[in-house]
């Protein structure tokens, strides 16, 4: 069943029976019948899918979904690429893990060196919660001080020690010049924020002040914020965050968890031209394989080798996951980002356009391969506060009819983009938001 053809598609009509008996038979021994908190609470909810193609996932009712998820931001190259997975195919051949070196881990590292700016060294790890940790300590060991300051809105993972004021509920947050630090669990050690500060984003003024204290390790930023919104820095944001950091001793450290190989083959930092101390990065790296990265200055990421800092972990460099990272890096040519930017840039140009015709107001801002729809928002955010504030009840709406009509977009309003996504889909895809924006107008 195609999104472009008569049919349930075309009609809002799709039926997900299937996958909604098939998760509470889940629930029987998996919690929620889902493996992250993130997979609960969608609408009509969870699905379960049996393969993937290309731009599509195919789910076991039988729906041909165009998906926007794409592995959460992990599958720039779409669900399918051939050339990874034959690098797959191959690695598994070779053995699985050998707790010892493989050939892949220096080719792997010296591509990652060679195209993030920042990058020197490296050291890689399974998932972006853990080299965050990573990150962190490195920061604390290598000034001697302790405080970590977050932004409100940006995510860095699950762990007690930073997921603070990920995405407060509006209202909640304490004044914005000096937001409270609010668990995003319960369970969580009420002690583990003593270590972080939370600031407001894009507000110098604000971050100059806290790093005059003299007692911050590390400022830790999404550098265009892409966890709530797709919020680009205010023009010479991120160069002053770096004076600043510069001038009270502080070192900056750019999440580039899901701009990393996708607002280019260097992130964002390669795109705003600012070069912080460390950077951790994750998801498009390998296209969707558990391979995660902390890297940075040569004398920073060697204190792990030679400082005393510890870095472990049994699946670190799994040569299968390596292997999809090479075949990744190689394909990310500048050719797929100018393919694909055009395709990604035209989808967020026509949703633009036929949410104005249908009377819908939206902010419809990003990246040509990472944008993010809001709804009831006058002008575009400039921070977690702005975003926090659309209608997050319509667009739930919207997303639901899109997923009647073989399109599936997160609720939270981000659509990532894969070269899959050609002139074909995109233009499934619009038909489908002309549908849906009439349906919820
Ligand atoms: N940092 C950012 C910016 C993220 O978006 C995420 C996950 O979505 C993480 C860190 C945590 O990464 P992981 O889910 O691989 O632990």
């Amino acid at each position: 069943m195609r999104t472009d053809e008569n049919g349930p598609a075309a009609a809002g009509g799709l039926r997900f029976e299937k996958s909604a008996r098939q998760i509470a038979e889940n629930a029987r021994y998996i919690a929620g019948g889902v493996n992250s908190n993130f997979r609960l609470g969608m609408t009509p909810g969870p699905l379960v899918f049996e393969r993937g193609d290309g731009a599509y996932l195919i789910d076991i009712d039988g729906n041909r979904i165009i998906d926007y998820y794409c592995g959460m931001g992990a599958m720039v190259l779409g669900h399918t690429p051939a050339g990874v997975l034959d690098a797959v195919k191959r690695q598994a051949d070779q053995g699985i893990l050998y707790a010892g070196q493989a050939m892949v881990e220096y080719e792997a590292a010296k591509l990652i060196c060679e195209r993030v700016p920042s990058a020197e060294r490296l050291r890689f790890g399974s998932s972006g919660s853990e080299v965050a940790q990573a990150a962190m300590r490195l920061a604390r060991a290598a000034t001697g001080r302790r405080t970590i300051v977050k932004f409100e809105g940006h995510y860095h993972g699950w762990f007690d020690n930073i997921l603070w004021s990920a995405a407060p509920a509006p209202g909640t947050g304490g004044p914005a010049e000096a937001p409270t630090p609010l668990a995003g669990s319960n369970g969580q050690d009420p002690d583990a924020s003593s270590g972080i500060a939370v600031l407001g984003w894009n507000d110098l003024p604000a971050l100059e002040a806290r790093l005059a204290r003299g007692d911050v390790a590390a400022v830790l930023m999404e550098p265009a914020m892409c966890n709530q919104g797709a919020i680009a820095p205010a023009a010479g944001y991120l160069a002053g965050a770096l004076a600043a950091c510069r001038k009270h001793g502080t070192l900056l450290v750019f999440d580039e968890v899901i701009t990393g190989f996708r607002l280019g083959r260097g992130g964002a930092q390669e795109l705003f031209g600012v070069t912080p101390d460390l950077t951790i990065m994750a998801k498009a790296i390998a296209n969707g394989f558990p391979v995660a990265a902390i890297a940075g200055r040569a004398e920073l990421i060697d204190l792990f080798a030679s400082g005393g800092v510890l870095h472990g972990g049994t699946f670190n460099a799994q040569p299968i996951t390596l292997a999809a990272l090479v075949a990744t890096q190689n394909a990310l040519t500048p050719e797929h980002f100018a393919r694909s930017s055009a395709h990604g840039q035209r989808l967020q140009d026509g949703i633009r356009e036929i949410l104005a015709q249908e009377g819908i107001k939206a902010q419809v801002v990003g990246f040509p391969l990472m944008f993010h729809v809001a709804f009831g928002l006058d002008a575009p955010a400039r921070n977690y506060r702005d975003v926090a504030l659309s209608d997050k009840a319509t667009y739930t709406r919207f997303a639901h009819a899109l997923l009647r009509r073989g399109v599936r977009v997160l609720e939270r309003g981000a659509w990532f983009v894969s070269s899959e996504h050609d002139e074909a889909v995109v233009d499934a895809t619009l038909a489908a938001v002309q549908g849906a924006a009439r349906e919820i107008a």
